[in-house]
């Protein structure tokens, strides 16, 4: 019930509503669905843990601007761009003190240019569950690294996330 008594509280909730409707969502998921778009409850567990992954893996060169650009558009084929039809555009995010991203834009400051930041934006721009660090995302992550970097880095993220306590989900809306 707490999980609920709080939906009802926030702000939007007809906007919400109709979002779930729009998007056919299983009703089994909305308690995922809210539990984290509401609340980005699993954030610093996700940093922590993907920090841990980052230096058990192997250093990576730094990536251009373009060359960020163009792993987006991979990202984005791979995908097959559903509930996402435009490429996310890559921007400048010097200045900024993190990466961040939207469905229509990702901004990286100069020390988020590497592989494992941009398909950590891409695992935001692409969530169809929208559920900011949640299961979903991780999920997505996982998936985007094993595709893009390679399967053992993505086997040290998962085992990452077991230990910092992140849930993932394997399937569901991605
Ligand atoms: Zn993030």
């Amino acid at each position: 019930m707490e999980k609920w008594a709080y939906l009802w509280k926030s702000p939007g909730i007809l906007g919400h509503i109709a979002d779930i409707w729009s998007r056919g969502l299983d009703v089994r998921r909305v308690r995922y669905y809210y539990g984290y778009s509401m609340r980005d409850q699993q954030r610093s567990r996700v940093y922590r843990a993907e920090r841990a992954a980052w230096d058990c893996a192997d250093p990576e060169a730094p990536l251009s601007l373009s060359e960020c650009q163009g792993l987006v558009a991979k990202v984005s084929g791979f995908l097959g761009n559903r509930g996402n039809r435009m490429i996310p555009l890559v921007t400048d995010g010097r200045g900024r003190r993190s990466a961040c991203a939207t469905v229509t834009r990702i901004k990286l400051p100069v020390f988020a240019r590497t592989r494992w930041q941009v398909l950590h934006e891409c695992a935001h721009s692409f969530n169809t569950a929208r559920d900011h660090h949640g299961p979903y995302f991780a999920s997505l992550y996982i998936r985007l690294v094993r595709r893009f970097i390679g399967p053992t880095e993505a086997d040290i993220l998962k085992i990452a996330f077991k230990e910092f306590r992140v849930k993932y989900r394997s399937g569901g809306l991605l």
